[in-house]
């Protein structure tokens, strides 16, 4: 243990910070809540889409399903003024539930479970697993969302024993045939019904539901020099707490005739294409609402995005200290290094020159360093929310994130000092000095 560990540094609060959001987001509905009640305890209204949009300048903020939009136009000079974005997912990668998820097998009543975008199937085996996600209950001619969150370790994914793998070293995991939890010991389990029973309804009141599995074991800060952290769902949960602190420290110094706003995407794992996804209308329809409120032209809009930039935040991948060889060999990336700016030429990233400028300005405007990711060029690169929406606003488009390492694990790994300096470099680009 480090000899300061029983004071509590700025880089600790910052990082246990990140864990309390985590911890309250097992769900991308729960992580939209949790961010919705930092955001009002700041002074942001909720709006609704359904309803005419204020005129007056504020704070606002609107959800739509998994997905959130944060703006502040307090600091705006016209109803052409700038807007300066960042983005992210709320999504990530587990397991959830499917339609009919009762079953029995070999004695044990079991819940069918699949994979929900590309996680690494081996680490969510042998975990306590808990519920979460939402639902639909009628309510009489109607039907209205319900937050579910079942925090009792309920389920677990056993493995096979390595006496009956075919070859003793290591188990295929079949998405199909290998993921199904045991619930209990015997039959006649009926998940739902426990569901509604947490929930006091009937259960034929439940008409539909996203329901996915959590681990139960709190993130923390841990280390010889409690400067690294462990959580689930740091891809990208991480970029959430720190666009979101950004956004509640660029609103209380902002720039003059800039409009900082907040995008975070849920179905980022699952490709982007849905209703609320980074391949919908959300962020496009936003910018014009909230141009067209303030009494702006269609012309105004076109004017107002020409000049915006977007960072697009998501996780990079930290140079792996048993597989350093996986990456690029002079674009070694380091814990508490600082945020990552993640270049591909093919476009997997939007990242170009004019994008990169607003981020390094930034940057040296938080006084954080900067570290330039690459691919290894023989190896397939991921990709994430910054190509579509630089596809669907025309907006020069920066790809960013914090370093961290097995990405889309059950449980992730990062630097204590990251998320710190990674808020900061975001609020700086969101008040940019000029
Ligand atoms: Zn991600």
């Amino acid at each position: 243990m480090s000899s300061e560990s029983t004071t509590t540094s700025p880089r600790d609060e910052r990082a246990q910070d990140l864990c309390a959001l985590v911890d309250a987001s097992p769900s991308p509905f729960h992580l939209c809540a949790e961010v919705s009640r930092r955001l009002e305890a700041a002074g942001f209204a909720r709006t609704l889409e359904a309803d005419a949009w204020p005129a007056e300048p504020g704070r606002y903020y609107l959800v739509r399903g998994g997905s959130l939009l944060a703006w502040s136009t307090e600091s705006a000079r016209g109803p052409q003024s700038a807007f300066r974005i960042v983005g992210g997912h709320t999504d990530s990668p587990n397991l959830r539930v499917k339609q009919h998820p009762d079953r029995t097998s070999a004695g044990w009543e079991t819940v069918a479970l699949q994979p929900y975008g590309g996680p690494l199937l081996n680490s969510w085996l042998d975990r306590e697993l808990g519920l979460s996600g939402r639902v639909t209950v009628a309510t009489g001619g109607g039907a209205e969302q319900r937050l579910v969150r079942i925090d009792e370790p309920v389920l677990t994914v056993p493995q096979l024993a390595i006496h009956l793998a075919e070859d003793r070293k290591g188990v295929e995991l079949n998405p199909q045939r290998h993921l199904d939890a045991v619930y209990g010991v015997g039959e006649g389990a009926a998940l739902l019904s426990d569901v509604a029973a947490s929930l006091d309804v009937d259960a034929d009141a439940i008409l539909g539901w996203e329901l996915m599995t959590h681990d139960l074991v709190p993130s923390r800060v841990f280390g010889r020099h409690a400067d690294m952290l462990a959580a689930p769902r740091l891809d990208n949960q991480t970029t959430c707490w720190a666009g979101t602190t950004a956004l509640l420290d660029a609103v209380e110094r902002p720039t003059e005739g800039v409009v900082p706003l907040l995008v975070l995407f849920d179905h980022e794992e699952v490709g982007s294409t849905s209703d609320r996804g980074a391949e919908s209308d959300l962020l496009v329809t936003a910018i014009e609402r909230i141009v067209l409120a303030a009494g702006g032209t269609r012309e105004d809009y076109h004017r107002a995005v020409a000049g915006s930039v977007v960072a697009s935040g998501d996780m990079a991948h930290a140079t792996h200290p048993n597989y350093a060889d996986r990456h690029e060999p002079y674009h070694q990336i380091a814990p508490n290094g600082g945020p990552v700016l993640k270049v591909h030429p093919n476009l997997r990233y939007a990242t170009d020159a004019t994008g990169t400028a607003a981020f390094a300005l930034a940057c040296d405007q938080a006084g954080v360093p900067l570290q330039r990711y690459e691919h290894r060029a023989d190896l397939p690169c991921g990709s994430t929310v910054g190509p579509m929406t630089a596809a669907r606003t025309g907006i020069p488009t920066v790809d960013v994130g914090a370093p961290q390492l097995a990405m889309h694990a059950a449980r992730e790994l990062m630097g204590a000092a990251d998320p710190g300096m990674y808020a900061d470099a975001l609020a700086a680009f969101l008040a940019p000095a000029r």
